[in-house]
């Protein structure tokens, strides 16, 4: 099916340019925001993510900055023209999410709550909506049709790996899951490989391979300092290693 394409803060995803959503697994900082999100910018991402409310496993660890970050996400965008992409993990919490994302993310784990979907659809602004841990594709395009049955027809799919018997890495990336999705659905599809790997060294093989797959794009995490970052340090790339990370992802969809 011929793609849809996606406009958000005067970049889109679908429309035939590789997106690139990079930033911080969580907003951590001001400084360390903004240093993020000059090095992405200057590497040539497209989008810059951060998690103001963070879904985490243990309610022990961190949660987020919360309403604290999404001012810091504004300033981010105002410096470098980047849209921001950040997570509603909360219905209470999307009118004030909204106001500062231009693209709204729903994570796997809540890609079944079908309040905060339908109520996205009523936002105004794009979604990504991450598959959920267990998903199968059925259930991640019924999950879609909650927001565009509000009216808004602007989702973007996103592959971050599902559960499996396999543990050597953190989630099994599902890479069929874009062809598939392409087929029956005309949303654009993104890939993370940061989620699914668990291990930056994975990173980077399985971006190229998304885009060999027919990915619109893909959302990695990226942070200035990974080993001292506040979740999900392993999985991160260093803002020193991104440029090379995004020169050699656009080198192979200019010889694709
Ligand atoms: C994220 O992208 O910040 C995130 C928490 O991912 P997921 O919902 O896929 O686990
Ligand atoms: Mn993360």
């Amino acid at each position: 099916m011929d793609t849809r394409e996606v406009e958000a803060g005067g970049q889109s995803i679908g429309g035939g340019r590789f997106a690139v959503i990079a930033g911080p697994c969580t907003v951590e900082s001001r400084e360390s925001l903004l240093e993020t999100a000059d090095c992405v910018s200057e590497a040539g991402a497209t989008f810059l993510r951060g998690g103001a409310f963070k879904p985490r496993s243990s309610p022990r660890s961190f949660q987020g900055l919360g309403h604290a970050a999404l001012p810091l996400l504004a300033e981010a965008r105002e410096r470098t023209g980047l849209p921001v992409v950040t997570e509603a993990l909360d219905v209470r919490d999307v009118e004030a999410v909204a106001e500062v994302a231009d693209v709204v993310q729903v994570g796997a784990r809540n890609m079944q709550n079908y309040s905060l979907l339908t109520e996205l659809g009523r936002a105004g602004r794009p979604v990504l909506l991450k598959r959920g841990l267990s998903a199968s594709l059925d259930e991640l395009l019924m999950a879609a049709e909650y927001v565009t049955q509000e009216g808004n027809p602007d989702v973007v799919l996103c592959e971050r790996g599902i559960r499996t018997f396999e543990t050597a890495y953190r989630f099994t990336l599902d890479l069929l899951a874009v062809p598939v999705l392409k087929e029956r659905s005309e949303l654009p599809v993104v890939v993370d490989p940061s989620h699914a790997a668990g291990r930056r060294e994975l990173v980077e093989p399985m971006s190229l391979a998304a885009a060999a797959a027919g990915a619109d794009g893909v959302m990695v995490e990226v942070h200035p300092d990974p080993d001292n970052a506040v979740c999900d340090g392993p999985q991160t790339l260093a803002c020193e290693e991104f440029a090379g990370y995004v020169g050699r992802l656009q080198g192979m969809m200019a010889t694709a």
